[in-house]
């Protein structure tokens, strides 16, 4: 057996990613490792048992190793708690601060917050007019079925096999219906399942004589309890996966069915104070019209699902929701985040006709999701997608997609302990281009740093990391890693559909320094040149467009960053989400004066920020004379359905006017004005 003692210099400890890169770690070798925190001892294979160390920063920790590869695992796990577990070391990153109040949606200027409306934060868009149904998940009480029911360990492997069986169809479920990121939520889930502390721990339990059933529920339940007691949001969500997948053992081992029987036989709309993936999905997708959720955020599993599903969801809602009275009926406006209760006969009415127009829209842009984005008026313009993975590509396919513009390749280099290979990154972009048939792919290049650390790269300690080495400066800075990237496109992208995309460019001496980079690989691989161009994502990079636009290939504006650096507020601040609007006046004058540079030069812009598919920001980004759309993959048809019913030489004025206006909700006022888009 090998020792190692360390202490632990990362900012957060062994707290959710961290401790998920070192258990990675770990599990690629075969030998044995235990982590001894004080009194506590944790197998390093286990993510469970290694959260519930509750090792922070300073933290003195002993490794015990013993294997046959006891050498070389020991050595990868001390290089890797030296380089900070994927933090750097001692990086100072704080995370932002949580919102001590729940975020509110804008209320309006002078206009009183109406007494019949409760807010809460936008999930999944749509409408929904129904009745209340208060969903209470049926717990499984041990007193009411341990009558005379003893369980044993045969019995709950034979349960375990049942939920791994059933997790895995709900996994192919999603992925059937090109749901790659919900299908992942149920992988997760069988992951847990697996994890050996757990069913080391209930083991132990059923060998000191307790009943399998009892065992598997403490055992579940102390560490649900352990995990959530570390108050870290994702951390927590971890835990309520625990409560999950411990659910569904649980009503494998004593025969009782899944919820869904609970649900009226009329479509409503679901309140509840929580609902777990697994709750989500069990209804019936006819007998619902909407979910409306005190806990959880945008980003909770629950989120993801409905918006998948395709259903209006609110979270994050007032908790007097709770108190509504059964039956009664609201309307809730996934899009604005409200609920209205108690409505009046003139707000149903509304309500019902926006319903309809927003379900006839949305079905018809299904539809026509492969015909051109043109306007009424004859004006083309290219809606493409935005992809993190070879599904995705193939998803933004189907759904209509003219093409890839913007690939995020840090999907290939994230969550794992070493880079991957040119060959790695070679077979997946030379798929994605394949899949992609003719059509356009904008690689963008490694786009990580300060707030998306790898584990195997060394940074040193930032202060404002969103201000530091991040991505294209971490690449100049690193030579081997960019040109391994570099060539792994250049390679890929032989049928000649692959561009080359430099991300957070500021400067045109990065620019310039990186095209040298890859004019010399180009020369060395014997291959013609690609198409290069830069995102504009700084405010120095819109202001010196015209100047960039002599040597740059394309521009595609990324409004996630060019908001956040505009505005001087960090993209991911909870409290600050509400004022984070890139129709800011400011925003949209970079916008403009972006594309003026470029088209002085004859050369195009796209967007690939959320702002592209924000309906109230297409008009005006096509009147500023915006070339190519590039949005998430759900938001493709519909983007497409929206240009067609505009017109193009209506829509210049209405852009000159957002651009004298002084705040983000007088531009979205006036387009609600000139246009009824909200
Ligand atoms: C952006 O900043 O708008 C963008 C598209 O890049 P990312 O969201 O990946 O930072
Ligand atoms: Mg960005």
């Amino acid at each position: 057996m090998m020792r190692l003692e360390i202490t632990i210099h990362n900012e957060t400890g062994l707290h959710a990613r961290p401790a998920k890169t070192l258990v990675n770690l770990v599990k690629k070798y075969r030998s044995d490792v235990a982590i001894w925190h004080g009194e506590k001892k944790a197998n390093a294979k286990s993510l469970i048992s290694v959260l519930t160390l509750g090792a922070s920063k300073g933290s003195q920790l002993k490794f015990e190793v013993s294997g046959e590869d006891e050498e070389s695992a020991l050595a990868e796990i001390e290089a890797a708690i030296r380089s900070g577990l994927g933090e750097g070391a001692m990086v100072a990153a704080s995370p932002a601060p949580r919102a001590t109040e729940p975020v509110t949606a804008p209320v309006a200027d002078g206009q009183p917050a109406r007494a019949n409306v409760l807010r809460g934060v936008g999930a999944a868009p749509g409408l929904a007019i129904g009745p209340v149904f208060h969903y209470q998940r049926q717990e499984i009480s041990l007193d009411d079925v341990s009558d005379g029911l003893v369980i044993g360990w045969e019995r709950l492997q034979d349960a375990l096999a049942s939920a791994r069986e059933q997790l895995d169809a709900l996994n192919q479920q999603m992925i059937a219906r090109g749901l790659q990121a919900e299908a992942a939520i149920f992988d997760a889930h069988r992951g847990l399942l697996d994890d050996p502390e757990l069913t080391d721990a209930v083991q132990a339990r059923i060998q000191r004589g307790q009943d399998a059933l009892k065992a598997w529920k403490e055992t579940i339940e102390d560490s649900a309890m352990i995990v959530a007691a570390l108050r870290d949001p994702i951390l927590s969500a971890r835990a309520d996966d625990l409560r999950d997948v411990g659910r569904r053992v649980v009503r494998l081992l004593v025969g009782v069915e899944e919820e869904q029987a609970t649900l009226p036989d009329k479509p409503v709309v679901i309140v509840a104070r929580e609902l777990s993936p697994s709750d989500t999905v069990s209804f019936h997708q006819d007998h619902v019209l909407g979910f409306c959720i005190v806990n959880g955020g945008p980003t909770s599993h629950s989120a993801i699902l409905a918006r998948a599903l395709g259903l209006p969801a609110i979270v994050s809602v007032d908790e007097s929701v709770l108190k509504l009275e059964r039956d009664s009926v609201v309307i809730l406006d996934g899009g604005a985040g409200t609920v209205t209760f108690n409505p009046t006969p003139e707000e149903v009415q509304s309500a019902t006709r926006q319903r309809e127009q927003w379900l006839g829209q949305r079905h018809i842009a299904l539809e026509q999701a492969t015909a051109p984005a043109i306007t009424a008026d004859g004006r083309h313009v290219d809606v493409v997608g935005n992809a993190g993975s070879l599904a995705d590509a193939e998803k933004a396919l189907s759904m209509g997609a003219a093409g890839i513009g913007l690939l995020r390749t840090e999907f290939l280099f994230l969550e794992r302990t070493t880079a991957p290979t040119e060959a790695e990154q070679f077979d997946v972009y030379r798929a994605i281009a394949d899949a992609m048939g003719n059509l356009p792919v904008i690689v963008r290049t490694l786009d990580v740093g300060g707030d998306k650390p790898l584990p195997y790269i060394q940074m040193q300690p930032e202060e404002n990391p969103f201000l530091g080495e991040r991505g294209i400066r971490l690449c100049l800075n690193r030579p081997a890693l960019f040109r391994e990237q570099l060539r792994a496109i250049l390679r890929a992208g032989a049928r000649g559909n692959l561009r080359i995309m430099f991300p957070m460019v500021g400067d045109i001496e990065e620019f310039r320094q990186a095209r040298r980079m890859l004019d010399e690989l180009q020369t060395e691989l014997n291959i013609p040149p690609v198409t290069t161009g830069i995102m504009i994502e700084v405010p120095s990079a819109a202001l010196m467009a015209d100047v960039l636009a002599r040597e740059v290939g394309f521009f595609s504006i990324g409004t996630n960053d060019l908001t956040q650096y505009t505005l001087a507020m960090d993209r991911a601040h909870p409290a600050l989400a509400s004022k984070q609007d890139g129709l800011h006046p400011a925003v949209l004058r970079l916008i403009a004066k972006t594309i003026d540079g470029a088209h002085k030069h004859g050369k195009w812009v796209g967007i690939c920020g959320e702002l592209g598919s924000d309906p109230a920001a297409v008009p005006i980004l096509i009147g500023l004379g915006i070339d190519e759309l590039s949005v998430n993959v759900p938001s493709i048809p519909l983007v497409k359905a929206q240009i067609r019913g505009l017109k193009a030489s209506e829509l210049q004025g209405l852009a000159q006017q957002a651009l004298d206006c002084s705040t983000a909700r007088e531009v979205r006022e006036l387009v609600k004005r000139t246009l009824s888009v909200s």
